[in-house]
């Protein structure tokens, strides 16, 4: 990207002398973060509730007084466009998201839509005209915590999977994706991807604790981790807590919680890279005095590259060989030198492979009795 002082409604910058306002960012940032505010200073900010739609009317608002143009796809995604001196010229986009995980907090994602309108605002205010046009980007449901798949509105932006695809995707309460975007009013009409993009870029904070840790200002990511999430369901047998011998149960959140544990092994097992949660799980029927007979849990892999095979040894007292059959893929790690956010999408993304579902059950047809029993479905996710 060019800037030039030579427009001649412009005055003359050198583009050394252009700042950005510090404290007008900070400010936006504050004011953001009011919407979905919570008790302990963070943001709950789902996609495409009603606390999202007051967050984008808000910053559209704010990227509109920049001269921006703005257009919203089909997936929801807002693009604010600000012209450069050839419109004919591909975009310099930048972006992030400004949806929220249930316990998320004021920067994430935000910082990197609020960075990109102050850099809007700046160059409006120097009367800059750039080269290219330079544009900011809210990607819908980057998140994922209301809708699988996570990186939504980027993914079908980047063709990683189809637009249909990503409208019928259901949240815990059965609503499609299309149909609380209609509901937001943000079911926009521009296509999604198919967009000229000189180059992305995206500012985000560090989402662990590395920086902080290591006293840096800043770092430059190097790659992305590739992921996989699976959902997950134990089905036993509900029974009383107290006449019912030991070696009679069919305790659901016994095997339940073995995973947890393997779940964690697998990933210390490949560190530094490897990462691996259980972020949810529901308990049925979650009474004190009842045996588990059912659990339904999520796990959350990432992994640079696995050169598993894991094979099930006598030495695992629960063999987990449906999990390391999922993990065989290789896993690709993206660099900064790939600009362009759909090289970055596609390689930090796995399509799922349905087809080799059966073969994982076959697999676990070779575990003990008991929990071979008790692994009702093992569902790939992304
Ligand atoms: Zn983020």
């Amino acid at each position: 990207m060019n800037t030039t002082s030579e427009m001649p409604s412009g005055p003359s910058v050198a583009p050394t002398s252009v700042r950005v306002d510090g404290a007008r960012l900070w400010r936006s940032l504050m004011d953001l973060a009011q919407l979905g505010a919570t008790p302990r200073g963070g943001v709950r900010r789902l996609a495409l509730t009603d606390i999202d739609r007051q967050a984008r009317d808000l910053v559209v608002g704010w990227l509109r007084e920049t001269d921006a143009e703005i257009e919203v796809d089909a997936a929801g995604n807002i693009f604010a466009t600000r012209h450069g001196r050839s419109d004919a010229a591909a975009v310099v986009l930048t972006g992030s998201h400004i949806d929220t995980q249930p316990s998320g907090g004021k920067f994430d994602g935000n910082y990197g839509v609020l960075a990109g309108l102050e850099v809007l605002r700046t160059l409006k205010d120097a009367d800059i005209v750039t080269e290219n046009p330079v544009g900011v980007a809210i990607w819908t449901n980057e998140e994922g915590s209301r809708f699988v798949p996570v990186m939504g509105g980027s993914g079908a932006f980047a063709g990683v999977f189809t637009l249909e695809h990503l409208l019928r995707q259901r949240d815990g309460d059965g609503i499609t994706f299309g149909e609380a975007l209609e509901r937001i009013g943000y079911a926009g009409t521009a296509p999604v991807g198919k967009r000229r993009l000189d180059a992305y870029f995206e500012a985000h904070i560090e989402q662990g604790p590395v920086l902080e840790r290591e006293d840096k200002v800043i770092g430059v990511v190097t790659g992305a981790l590739g992921l996989r999430w699976y959902d997950c369901i134990w089905s036993g047998q509900d029974a009383h807590a107290g006449p019912t011998p030991m070696e009679a149960r069919r305790d659901a959140l016994r095997g339940a919680s073995r995973m947890v544990e393997a779940v964690h092994a697998l990933a210390v097992r490949h560190a530094p890279d490897g990462r691996g949660t259980v972020g949810f799980m529901h308990v049925g029927p979650n009474s004190r005095n009842v045996i588990p007979g059912l659990v339904k849990m999520t796990c959350d892999i990432r992994m640079t590259r696995i050169s598993l095979p894991w094979t099930a040894s006598s030495a695992t007292p629960l063999r987990l060989s449906p999990m390391t059959f999922a993990l065989n893929a290789p896993c690709n790690r993206s660099t900064t030198s790939q600009r362009r956010v759909s090289t970055l999408a596609a390689s930090t993304r796995f399509a799922p492979r349905p087809e080799h579902l059966a073969t994982r059950i076959a697999r676990w047809s070779a575990a003990p009795a008991m929990t071979r029993s008790m692994l009702h479905a093992w569902r790939p996710l992304r």
